[in-house]
């Protein structure tokens, strides 16, 4: 049974958290400050941290920045309406996902869903070089693209695009992040080339380009290659 640390100071927010959770039959434990959240989180080793960027004793970035130095556990974090940047500061900082205030039921679960799997990979690393999404068919070891059973060309910085989006499926990457894998660290203002290059990926991919089903746009953040629309 996968335990989750809750590490936020609202009380209405983490008894919804908790109950919500519970429900589904997680272990769950709380705290109400970021020292008390380091604290748990070294001794009990959770499998997930939802956490609170406005904590009253040291703010939510410095939380991830502590655990980052010794745990890859995932984490997402919790922000509100129009902290857009706070949001992008802490993905780029090893948050994995997000969720923006108020939330509901299943897109915590959804989030859930997709943290759980990352810690799943990370300790079997059973990674299959095929993926498959949709009409789409990604050989990963001879690195090509299929769309409804025919062949797609894809120039290297797209295939590098759609290779990386594979690697976090489900996770939200921020244009920094993509950038930075994809063309290198010197590149992590050029937020125009990942839009670019998003379009074309779409426009070859896509059945309708303009209504894309896997790969997203997360508004003032980046970007989320959706393996299972709807599901
Ligand atoms: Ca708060």
């Amino acid at each position: 049974m996968a335990c989750i640390l809750i590490i936020e100071d609202e009380l209405p927010i983490r008894r919804f958290l908790r109950a919500s959770l519970r429900s589904q039959h997680f272990t769950v434990l709380e705290a109400a400050t970021a020292s008390e959240g380091l604290q748990l989180a070294a001794q009990q080793q959770p499998d997930v941290v939802i956490l609170d960027l406005g904590l009253p004793d040291f703010d939510g970035l410095t939380v991830i920045e502590r655990l980052r130095e010794w745990s890859t556990v995932p984490i997402i974090i919790l922000s509100a309406r129009g902290q857009e940047h706070d949001k992008v500061q802490a993905l780029d900082s090893g948050a994995d996902d997000y969720l923006t205030k108020p939330f509901g039921m299943s897109e915590l679960m959804a989030r859930m869903r997709v943290a759980l799997r990352h810690t799943a990979q990370h300790s079997t690393a059973s990674a299959t070089p095929v993926v498959e999404f949709g009409a789409i068919r990604v050989d990963r070891s001879r690195r090509q693209v299929w769309a409804a059973d025919a062949e797609v060309h894809l120039t290297p910085n797209e295939y590098g695009l759609l290779s990386t989006l594979i690697e976090h499926a489900g996770k939200v990457l921020t244009h920094r992040q993509l950038l930075k894998a994809v063309w290198g660290p010197a590149y992590t203002n050029e937020h125009h080339y990942v839009r670019v290059y998003m379009r074309q990926l779409r426009n070859k991919l896509e059945a309708d380009p303009a209504r894309p089903q896997f790969f997203l746009t997360e508004p003032g953040v980046g970007y989320r290659l959706e393996l299972e629309p709807g599901g």
